[in-house]
């Protein structure tokens, strides 16, 4: 590559040389003119180089400042020559030579020739003015080099405006702030968290920043371009296959190809991405064999790029070009280097937003799914506000909650987007994993399926629910308790739960089934205040409590209600004949039977050792009569094994008062029933005693 500065330096020392020539030729009597001013123009000549020379050397001058600054000089001088010549030798020089010698300038490419050329132009116009009055020549000398020099001054202030501007421009880059709205749009509520942080939502949420990204990087091409003034500016980012493309570009170029990848085979770019650093090129001979954009040759005759590295790796490049020489200087590389930065502290920025934000939508889903789930102890609540929450999150369209019963199945007790009533149904599943589509690692998540599967892997659920074709896919999520198992999810989808949202969903499992537990540990609790310990009948206290408010609301709707009074007849004889182990289960195939009996509406306790009540809501005594006929006679008819094989048969006897005819209360209600229970003992045991015939 030539050597610009070398070259500046050569012409301007042959310039020099001519001119100490022709003053030496004038001082030591060679030609003649005005020997006394001879030390004043040498003076001159002498000034100028010096100063020129001198701006050269300074070298915080940009270079292209100081190149402009040397055409300047060489017009100077050479106007300054010839009108020396032209009276020294008395040779009368034709004005247009002044415009030839700008176009020379102009020719040796030093920059800028069409300053240098109006420049030329304006010391002619002057010269021919001065021309009139010879003696006035000195002052067209000082006007040729003061104005030669505040026009490089002005050029030096307006280029350091510039680079102030584009200083200031960066710096309001970089302080600008990003607008991150780190809630969404004010919307704070559950579904708004879960759907998200939901695959589909997630993507929605990527654009967004996406979009804010692009704004922000074409703001900082437009940038460059109002400030560098270049012919294209083009940036190029990292792509997720790790290639190199262009992102953003602002032309006045229609052949450029911004989607072709950068390669290590393009001679310039294969220098930077090798050398990971800036290249500043101000003289191209072939732009198309170098610079990977153009797909014709549009004249570039300076390119820059400066690549954006994040720890010493290249994510971006940044080139500018221009249809001048010497466009750029080393300080615009550096202010690109700047750009470059911001870049790299701009894409950071994005991605760590993106992490922030993700992370808060995470733990405002999490945060409010527990808060709602605290809410609740019915098991049914507890499903009903979590499985619509899951099915958001796992993208899934449709589901099942069950809960576990005491028989060790499960029941249906939620359902979402099932087109068939099976809450209630039975579903049993055995949640063991033992076949392939386990999600391995996870705790709560136990397996997925392809939902052609079921059928064979889940006979239970295929018989009760068969979801549409579409949903490929079947996921069984079991809820675990403490130690044990308390419920179930199924969740029906067109796509399989990838793993991001299974470590979501295994803590929002885990948290469902802690609140399942609890709950059953709450129904297990309050069932066994009110329940009794052998028979699993309702306990004496809680008979009286709900006596008095059955009471209560038969007397206010005015409905009949009937108590029933059961002993069993000669039990002492009994437990005596078999133990009172045998008793025992006497009392709970008792109960059993009872529970047999009685409409779901009815009331069974145990009133205590062998006796029990059953309280028939909206019954009087003659249907209730009917329920305890039957209920006795059942126990007649009933034989008991013993483990030693021996038959046990027993009788019951039975006493019934009702309300409104036999009481006006809850005690003398008891007191009545009793008392026929006691006239059915008088006449003989096994027998059912009415109140209303013997009061
Ligand atoms: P009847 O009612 O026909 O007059 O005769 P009975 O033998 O049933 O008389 P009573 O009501 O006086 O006897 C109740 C017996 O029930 C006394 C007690 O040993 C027995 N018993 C009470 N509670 C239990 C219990 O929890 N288990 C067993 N095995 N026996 C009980
Ligand atoms: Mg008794
Ligand atoms: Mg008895």
């Amino acid at each position: 590559m030539f050597n610009l500065k070398k070259r500046h330096i050569i012409i301007l020392s042959l310039f020099s040389l001519m001119l100490l020539a022709t003053s030496a030729c004038y001082t030591f009597g060679i030609g003649s003119g005005n020997e006394y001013k001879n030390i004043l123009f040498l003076a001159f000549i002498a000034l100028f180089f010096v100063f020129s020379i001198i701006s050269y050397i300074v070298t915080r001058i940009p270079q292209n400042i100081k190149n402009k600054m040397l055409s300047l000089l060489m017009v100077a001088a050479f106007i300054i020559l010839l009108d020396y010549i032209e009276s020294a030798f008395r040779f009368n020089a034709h004005s247009s030579i002044y415009l030839i010698f700008s176009l020379i300038t102009l020719l040796f490419g030093i920059v800028d020739g069409v300053i240098s050329v109006l420049y030329g132009a304006a010391l002619f116009l002057t010269k021919a003015y001065f021309s009139s009055r010879p003696y006035e020549r000195y002052i067209f000398y000082s006007i040729v080099s003061m104005t030669s020099v505040v026009t490089i001054g002005l050029l030096v202030a307006y280029e350091r405006k510039i680079i102030k501007r584009l200083k200031n421009k960066i710096v309001t880059l970089q302080e600008a702030p990003l607008e991150f709205n780190l809630k969404p749009g004010g919307r704070n509520d559950p579904v708004q968290y879960s759907e998200i942080i939901s695959d589909d939502g997630l993507k929605k949420e990527k654009n967004r920043l996406m979009v804010m990204l692009n704004e922000r990087l074409f703001n900082i091409v437009e940038t460059i371009r109002s400030t560098i003034h270049p012919y294209t500016v083009i940036l190029y980012l990292i792509d997720s296959d790790m290639k190199l493309r262009g992102r953003e570009i602002l032309s006045n170029s229609e052949w450029i190809d911004m989607d072709k990848p950068l390669s290590s085979d393009d001679p310039y770019i294969g220098w930077i991405l090798k050398n990971k650093k800036s290249m500043l090129l101000n003289e191209i001979k072939d732009e198309i064999k170098g610079i990977p954009y153009y797909t014709r040759n549009e004249g570039i005759k300076s390119f820059m790029a400066v690549p954006a590295l994040r720890e010493n790796d290249i994510v971006g490049i940044i080139c500018v070009d221009s249809l001048e020489v010497q466009a750029f200087t080393d300080e615009h590389t550096k202010l690109l280097t700047v750009i470059s930065n911001q870049i790299i502290d701009l894409m950071d920025n994005i991605e760590l937003q993106y992490k922030l934000r993700y992370d808060m939508y995470e733990k405002g889903a999490m945060y409010t799914f527990v808060r709602t789930l605290s809410h609740y102890i019915d098991a049914s609540d507890i499903a009903r506000a979590s499985l619509s929450e899951i099915i958001r999150i796992a993208n899934a369209s449709a589901g099942i909650f069950a809960t576990k019963n005491e028989h060790n199945n499960f029941d249906v007790v939620f359902t979402q987007n099932i087109d068939k009533d099976i809450v209630g149904k039975d579903l049993f599943i055995d949640t063991e994993p033992t076949h392939d589509g386990i999600l391995e690692n996870q705790l709560s998540v136990t397996s997925q399926v392809t939902t052609a599967q079921i059928k064979f892997l889940y006979p239970a659920l295929y018989n009760l629910y068969v979801p549409d074709k579409t949903l490929k896919y079947t996921v069984i999520i079991s809820l675990r308790g403490k130690t044990e198992q308390v419920g179930l999810i199924v969740l029906f989808m067109e796509n399989t739960i990838n793993e991001r949202i299974s470590i979501i969903l295994d803590t929002l499992i885990n948290q469902v089934s802690i609140s399942l537990y609890n709950s059953i540990l709450f129904d297990k609790l309050g069932k066994l205040a009110i329940t009794d310990g052998l028979t699993n009948l309702h306990n004496h206290r809680h008979f009286q409590e709900y006596l008095e408010a059955e009471i209560k609301e038969a007397s206010r709707y005015n409905k009949p209600l009937t108590l029933l009074m059961i002993d069993i007849d000669h039990f002492k004889i009994l437990n005596d004949t078999y133990g009172h182990p045998q008793g025992d289960r006497v009392l709970k195939k008792l109960s059993e039977i009872i529970m047999q009996t009685i409409r779901d509406v009815d009331f069974a306790a145990r009133y205590g050792g062998e006796e029990f009540c059953i309280v028939l809501p909206n019954t009087d005594a003659k249907g209730a009569n009917k329920t305890a006929e039957r209920l006795r006679k059942n126990i007649e008819t009933l034989t008991i094994k013993t483990d030693t094989g021996k038959n046990i048969k027993f009788t019951i006897s039975i006493g019934i008062s009702s309300l409104p005819e036999d009481a006006r209360g809850k005690d003398e209600l008891i007191l009545h029933a009793d008392k026929s229970l006691y006239l059915s003992k008088e006449n003989g045991r096994n027998k059912t005693t009415i109140y209303d015939t013997i009061k």
